[in-house]
């Protein structure tokens, strides 16, 4: 007898007998309890690397746009003082953001006393997850070579001083950024926006930094890219929009959003011979392992 069901409100649908044991691929008791918040209403891909401040339009609607997407969380990436606070600011007002301080490569010649007094400050808001983004960028050289590694070196200590991850650009700059991340001591990395190849890669697993990939890997270019993602383990691996910079390739040319994460999750999904909903999951599993969302 396989189907009892005969006579039943649902007698006539042969597939009714199957619904127990229907995998539910969404079933949020997969996921630990996450702070304060309900696992069962969070989307659960987490962008973790954005400028929202950055991006056109109310960003109550970019946010809104993101959960649609399935993208539950977000890390609004400081680049100076000023968009530190305004990040710690968003994150004040939208759940499901967070915010990082820090000053960007580009601008590291203004990093002096009083813009340090402000990371400084803005690191003690507990919805101020990271401390960046930092790092080298010798390919555009915005600022010089020596200020970018002051500022580096300084936000490293700013990391290991309050036990939050260091979010690290590096442009052109390995064989320097890894010497000085080496010689500093960071140990919470997450090297965003990864350009570097298999054996950068490696490296970067051999020192358990954490290893976010952006739209960049839905480039055609992007075989190098996808060798490295190859590389790093699901525990280790982050997914990021980087938005409003470096839309997927099928939106090149118009401005990013967060909401666009799927895109990212699906190149990695593909590379790694894994599903998409799978990647967006183990993406966001490690980004909760290395940022600390409290609310
Ligand atoms: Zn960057
Ligand atoms: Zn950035």
């Amino acid at each position: 007898m396989k189907r009892p069901l005969d006579g039943g409100p649902a007698g006539d649908d042969p597939t009714f007998a199957g619904a127990e044991v229907e995998p539910d691929s969404t079933d949020p008791h997969d996921r630990p309890p996450v702070a304060e918040d309900d696992p069962q209403l969070e989307p659960v891909g987490i962008d973790t690397h954005c400028h929202l401040f950055l991006i056109e339009g109310d960003p109550g609607d970019v946010v809104a746009s993101a959960r649609a997407a399935g993208v539950g969380r977000l890390v609004c990436v400081g680049i100076d003082p000023e968009s530190s606070r305004r990040s710690a600011e968003l994150a004040q007002s939208f759940r499901g953001v967070f915010a990082t301080a820090g000053v960007h490569p580009h601008t590291a010649s203004e990093f002096d006393r009083p813009a340090g007094a402000v990371i400084e400050e803005l690191l003690a808001d507990r919805l101020v997850v990271g401390v960046g983004e930092t790092g080298l960028d010798y390919y555009r050289r915005l600022s010089p070579v020596e200020d970018q590694q002051r500022a580096f070196r300084t936000h490293i200590a700013l990391s290991r001083e309050t036990g939050k991850p260091l979010v690290v650009h590096v442009r052109e700059a390995w064989e320097d950024a890894l010497a000085i991340l080496d010689a500093e001591g960071a140990d919470r990395v997450v090297l965003h926006c990864f350009s570097g190849d298999a054996a950068i890669a490696r490296e970067a697993r051999a020192r358990g930094y954490f290893v976010s990939f952006a739209a960049n890997v839905t480039y055609p270019n992007a075989t190098q890219l996808l060798q490295a993602a190859a590389e790093i383990g699901p525990d280790h691996l982050l997914a990021e929009t980087d938005s409003p910079c470096l839309p997927p390739r099928s939106l090149r040319g118009r401005p990013n959003s967060p909401a666009n994460l799927p895109s990212v999750a699906e190149a990695l999904a593909e590379a790694r011979g894994v599903t998409s909903e799978e990647t967006l999951r183990s993406t966001a599993e490690a980004a909760r392992a290395v940022f600390e969302f409290h609310r």
